[in-house]
């Protein structure tokens, strides 16, 4: 039976404690790192699933297993989204980022969890201007009260959902390095610590964008894991069907995602990642409880 445990702790230095120097996550049960675990069988039993993240759109990095798990297998599925984005740019005409970007990216976010008849919680922890995720996670908290508020705030939605899955971040890397990710991630994982979730429940997103160039000269964009050797992966195939979508795999959804978050990606960024070769169209994912804190492969990926 796992072992894992979150040993995170809300200490002095409020966030900065969990994000700093990458001591984030576990002490992970000796017999979690098989590969062969009835991890996917296990998610497309779960009643309902939370996604955990910072942004509009960043759910994009785990929508395939999303649209089979909340489309097909027919999970309720949550969204709770940080913050509305607002401090992006946005890449469309001027006029349509009228009349602000958070509202604009509010939008697309509603039209996202449409897609996977999710529930929304949007919230708005406020657009912080940080440069690591330590600054991010106390600027969040500050907002609110502080750290012990801000945990409690996720855990209380987190006891109400009760799901049986959580999905978030990954506190090393974010998926793009970005702080707001990282610190998404680390919120998370404290928050279904303080609500008593198995980390053995909770997956964090693996993804790393990788772009090629295909024959004919253009970008293909598509996901490979961060730390390809770590035996802990979990790799879901987004080359599966979707059968209530005849004719459509699982990755087009990352493709139908983007066109709905149409403020953040240029319309050759889609045609990028609907390009992405088989080998690309991977959601890789780790299972809280294989995090191991210090692991020498995930340091520094962020410098
Ligand atoms: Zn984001």
């Amino acid at each position: 039976m796992p072992t894992g445990r979150i040993a995170w702790a809300v200490c002095a230095s409020g966030l900065a404690c969990a994000c700093g120097g990458g001591g984030v996550i576990v002490d992970a049960g000796a017999d979690d790192s098989e590969t062969t675990d009835g991890w996917l069988e296990e998610i497309w039993a779960a009643d309902r699933i939370m996604i955990v993240t910072a942004h509009p759109d960043d759910e994009i990095s785990l929508a395939p297993v999303l649209a089979e798990a909340c489309i097909e297998k027919g999970a309720e599925c949550t969204f709770l989204v940080l913050t509305r984005g607002e401090g992006g740019a946005c890449k469309l005409p001027p006029a349509a980022c009228e009349p602000d970007l958070g509202t604009v990216r509010s939008a697309e976010m509603s039209r996202s969890a449409e897609v996977f008849a999710a529930e929304l919680l949007l919230w708005d922890l406020g657009n912080v201007d940080s440069t690591s995720p330590d600054e991010a996670g106390l600027q969040w908290a500050n907002n609110v009260g502080g750290v012990d508020a801000l945990v409690s705030m996720v855990a209380a939605e987190i006891a109400r959902i009760d799901p049986d899955l959580i999905f978030t971040f990954d506190p090393r890397h974010g998926v793009t390095c970005h702080p707001e990710h990282r610190a998404a991630g680390v919120l998370a994982l404290a928050a279904a610590n303080s609500a008593s979730e198995s980390p053995r429940s909770v997956f964090v997103a693996e993804a790393r964008t990788r772009i090629d160039t295909g024959p004919d000269g253009q970008p293909v964009a598509g996901y490979e894991p961060w730390v390809a050797e770590d035996g802990a992966l979990r790799t879901y195939d987004a080359n599966r069907p979707l059968p209530s979508r005849p004719g459509t795999v699982a990755w087009d959804v990352v493709v139908e995602l983007m066109t709905i978050h149409a403020s953040q990606f240029y319309p050759s960024d889609v045609v990028a990642v609907d390009a992405a070769g088989e080998q690309l169209r991977v959601v890789p994912l780790l299972r809280a409880s294989d995090v191991v804190a210090e692991d020498p492969r995930y340091q520094g990926l962020c410098q």
